[in-house]
C-alpha cells in the first residue's frame, strides 16, 4: 500500500473538488510505487526484500492532472535522495522520453489512454547494504508546480557469518511436480510391498523436507514465471513475468528489474551459471534464472538475451531445447514450415533504453530475426553439441551450448523407446538423438566444477509439468523417474564436493494429480475394453480398483533404469482435480499429444498426433468431464515439496514462501552454516 502524503496547496482542495465534479477519475497521483510494498499494513511480513547490495530497479508511476504535465521525480530511500530526474518538455511519448544515465522518464504507455501524460520514472540497479527496514518515498512534481508524496517500504535480509559457506548451488525444479507426482515416481521406479516402499527415490533420501506455498504476485495460482523467478530473486513476480516487477509500460522488455541469483552471485563470487531442461530453453522455468521480461512468450528476445548478458550472468551452460530460436529467420517469416523451421521474430525480440544498459550493463539487443545465434555463440566460445552424440564427445569445454530439438525435446518414455527400437516417434520429431535430462546434468557438472568459484545450476525436469497438463499420465510418471535420475547425478556430485547445495523441488503442482488406485485388470483385459462400450460402468467402475483393492502396482525396470513397459496388469491409475474433458483408457498412449511449440506440428508426420486430450481416444475411451474448461488441466494453489541435501541443508525445513528459499540459499552460500 502507497502511503499518499496530502497536496501542498490549499488550492488543491478547490482544484480537487472542482475535479472531482468534472472528471471524478483524475488527481496529481503516484498509481505504483516500485518495489512493491505490502498491502495489508507496512509493518507485517514486507512484500519486497532482497539480500544485502542486490541490485533492483526503483520505479513510480505518477498520473498528473488533467491538463497537468509531469515534470520531476525524486526517489528518497529513509529520507536521503537516491535518484532525481526532471522533464523539460512534456513526455507523451517515446520520442519525448527522457534518459539520464541510469534515470529515465517515459510514457507510462500501458495508460496513457485512460490518464492521459502518465509516465513511470526509474532509477535503474539501486542497492543498499544495511540489513533492515527501509522507507521508500517518491515525489512528483507537475507543471503547476503542486507535488504529490508515495511512501513503501522494503528490507534487506541481513546474513550472518556462520562459517563454511556452500560454493555451489544446485536447484533441481520437477516443473508441476507436487506429491502425488513423486508418490507415483516411487511406485513406478521403487514399487510397494507389504506396505512399503521396497526403495527410496534419490530425492527421498534427501534430509531436510519442507513444504513450499507457491502464489505469485497476482494469484494464489502461480504458473512457471515467477514459479522459478520467485525462487532466485526473493521476491514475488506476476504471472507470465520472470526477473522483473509488474510496471505500467507495454514494452516487455523494459519492468522493473530485480537481480537473479546468477546475476548477484557472478557479480559478488565469480560463480557461472548453468542451465539444463528438457523444455525449450526460451521456457519460464529455464529464461527465469537469466532473462528479465514481463513477457513469457517473447522467445527470441529472451534467448537473445542468454548470450547478450552472458557476462552478467556468468552463463557457461546451456543445455536443452529450443533450436527454433537460434536459426535465422531471414525474412523474418511467419511461415515456419518454408523454412528452416526458425521461430524468430521481430515482433518477439527485444531492444533496451539507455537507462537499462546504463543502469545494468546490460547490452542494449537489437531486432534481429536474422541473427545465427548458434553461430554467436560459438564466437563467444562456446562448444555447440546438436545432439547425445556429439554431447558425449565434447569433453569439458569451458562453455557449452547444446540444442538438441526444435523446441520442447521429447519426454522420456519416447526417447527411451526410441532408444530401445521400440518407437520411431523420435524421428517423427526429427532429432533421434537426444539425451537423457541425467545424461545433460552430468556433462553440466564436468563443465562448471572447472570455476574455482563455484556456479549456480538449474536443472529441469519440464514435462512432468506438460504431460500432467495433456493428462498423459504414463508419460509424467516416467517423466518423473528422469528427473530423479538427474537428482542423483547433483546428489553424487554433491557427495563428491562437500560445499554443495542441491535443492529438489518445484515451481507449482499441476493437474491436481491424485493416485487413485490401480486397475483391476489385467493390460489384456483393459486393452480389450478400448473396444467396448465405452461407459463409465464398463470403462470407469470395472476398472478402478481403489482402497484395499488397490493393492501394490508392480513395474518390472530395465537395466536402462525405466519401466520395461507401463501397460503392466493391475496398473496405477491416476485422477486429476484440475482436469479438463478426456477420454481415458487407463492405457498408456502410443503417441504423444501434439505440442504446438514444435514448428512443423502442422505438417506430417506429427499433425497426424492426437492433437488434445478432448479428442485422444475418442473413439476408444470413456469419457471424464473436466472440472475446468479448455483443453488442458491447469495449475493448483497446493504448497509443494521441497527436499535438500549438503552444505546448507539444515535451512530449509518447515513451510516456506517461494520468495524464502533465496535467502536462505543466499545464507548457505554467503554466511554459510556451522
Ligand atoms: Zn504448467
Amino acid at each position: 500500500m502507497i502511503l499518499h502524503a496530502p497536496r501542498f496547496q490549499p488550492r488543491a482542495l478547490a482544484l480537487a473538488a472542482l475535479a472531482t465534479l468534472a472528471a471524478p477519475s483524475f488527481a496529481l497521483t503516484i498509481s505504483r510505487l516500485t518495489p512493491p510494498s505490502n498491502a495489508i499494513s507496512p509493518t507485517a511480513n514486507t512484500l519486497a526484500r532482497f539480500l544485502p547490495g542486490q541490485r533492483f530497479d526503483l520505479q513510480a508511476t505518477v498520473r498528473p492532472d488533467a491538463g497537468q504535465t509531469v515534470t520531476r521525480i525524486e526517489f528518497k530511500v529513509d529520507g536521503s535522495s537516491v535518484g532525481v530526474i526532471s522533464a523539460a518538455a512534456p513526455v507523451t511519448n517515446a520520442a519525448s522520453a527522457v534518459f539520464a544515465g541510469n534515470k529515465s522518464i517515459v510514457p507510462a504507455t500501458a495508460i496513457t489512454a485512460a490518464a492521459p501524460g502518465s509516465v513511470a520514472a526509474s532509477v535503474r540497479a539501486y542497492a543498499i547494504s544495511t540489513p533492515g527496514m527501509h522507507t521508500l518515498t517518491a515525489i512528483a512534481t507537475q507543471s503547476d508546480g503542486l507535488t504529490t508524496t508515495a511512501t513503501g517500504n522494503f528490507e534487506v535480509i541481513g546474513i550472518t557469518a556462520q562459517g563454511r559457506p556452500a560454493k555451489n548451488i544446485i536447484i533441481l525444479l520437477g516443473d508441476g511436480m507436487g506429491a502425488a507426482h513423486r508418490t507415483a515416481g516411487r511406485i513406478l521406479a521403487k514399487g510397494y510391498a507389504q506396505g512399503k516402499a521396497k526403495g527410496l527415490l534419490a530425492m527421498d533420501t534427501f534430509p531436510f523436507t519442507g513444504l513450499v506455498m507457491t502464489a505469485s504476485l497476482d494469484s494464489i495460482v502461480t504458473d512457471s514465471a515467477p514459479g522459478m523467478s520467485n525462487y532466485v530473486t526473493g521476491n514475488k513476480a506476476n504471472n507470465n513475468q520472470e526477473g522483473v516487477f509488474p510496471d505500467d509500460t507495454t514494452d516487455s522488455f523494459d519492468n522493473p528489474r530485480i537481480e537473479y541469483l546468477s546475476e548477484f552471485m557472478h557479480r559478488t563470487q565469480g560463480k557461472s551459471l548453468g542451465i539444463v531442461t528438457t523444455a525449450d530453453v526460451f521456457d519460464a522455468t529455464p529464461a527465469a534464472n537469466a532473462v528479465h521480461t514481463a513477457d513469457r512468450g517473447k522467445g527470441t528476445g529472451i534467448v537473445d538475451q542468454y548470450l547478450d548478458d552472458r557476462e552478467r550472468t556468468g552463463l557457461s551452460v546451456l543445455l536443452g531445447g529450443g533450436r527454433k530460436w537460434f536459426l535465422p529467420n531471414a525474412a523474418n517469416s511467419v511461415t515456419p514450415q518454408a523454412l528452416n523451421g526458425s521461430q524468430r521474430r521481430t515482433a518477439n525480440d527485444y531492444v533496451l533504453s539507455s537507462d537499462i544498459t546504463t543502469g545494468w550493463n546490460v547490452a542494449p539487443g537489437a531486432l534481429d530475426a536474422n541473427r545465427d545465434l548458434i553461430a554467436d555463440f560459438q564466437s563467444a566460445g562456446f562448444i555447440y553439441a546438436p545432439d547425445k552424440t556429439s554431447l558425449d564427445s565434447v569433453g569439458t569445454p569451458d562453455k557449452l551450448l547444446g540444442l538438441f530439438s526444435y523446441s520442447n525435446m521429447n519426454v522420456a518414455v519416447d526417447k527411451i523407446d526410441g532408444r530401445r527400437g521400440a518407437s520411431t516417434i523420435v524421428n517423427d520429431y526429427g532429432f533421434p538423438d537426444q539425451p537423457m535430462l541425467e545424461e545433460m546434468t552430468d556433462k553440466a557438472l564436468s563443465v562448471l566444477k572447472k570455476n574455482p568459484n563455484g556456479f549456480v545450476l538449474t536443472v529441469e525436469g519440464a514435462s512432468i509439468d506438460k504431460q500432467a497438463h495433456l493428462m498423459d499420465s504414463d508419460r509424467w510418471m516416467v517423466e518423473v523417474i528422469e528427473f530423479d535420475r538427474a537428482v542423483q547425478k547433483a546428489k553424487d556430485f554433491a557427495q563428491a564436493n562437500p560445499d554443495t547445495l542441491v535443492i529438489v523441488t518445484a515451481d507449482h503442482e499441476c493437474a491436481g494429480a491424485a493416485l487413485i488406485g490401480s486397475s483391476l485388470l489385467s493390460n489384456a483385459a483393459l486393452q480389450a475394453k478400448t473396444s467396448g462400450s465405452h461407459t463409465s460402468a464398463d470403462q470407469r467402475d470395472a476398472v478402478v480398483g481403489t482402497y484395499e483393492a488397490a493393492k501394490f502396482p508392480s513395474y518390472s525396470i530395465q537395466s536402462d533404469g525405466y519401466p520395461v513397459t507401463t501397460n503392466i496388469d493391475n496398473k496405477l491409475l491416476v485422477g486429476y482435480g484440475a482436469n479438463a474433458d478426456r477420454f481415458e483408457t487407463w492405457l498408456s498412449n502410443a503417441q504423444p499429444t501434439q505440442d504446438s511449440q514444435q514448428p512443423f506440428v502442422g505438417t506430417s508426420p506429427l499433425n497426424t498426433y492426437p492433437a488434445n486430450p478432448g479428442v485422444r481416444n475418442s473413439s476408444t475411451g470413456v469419457l471424464i468431464t473436466g472440472q475446468v474448461g479448455g483443453q488442458q488441466a491447469v495449475h493448483t494453489a497446493t504448497d509443494i515439496p521441497l527436499s535438500a541435501f549438503g552444505r546448507g541443508s539444515s535451512l530449509f525445513s518447515g513451510v516456506m514462501d517461494n520468495s524464502d528459499v533465496f535467502f536462505k540459499i543466499g545464507q548457505a552460500a554467503i554466511g554459510g552454516v556451522r
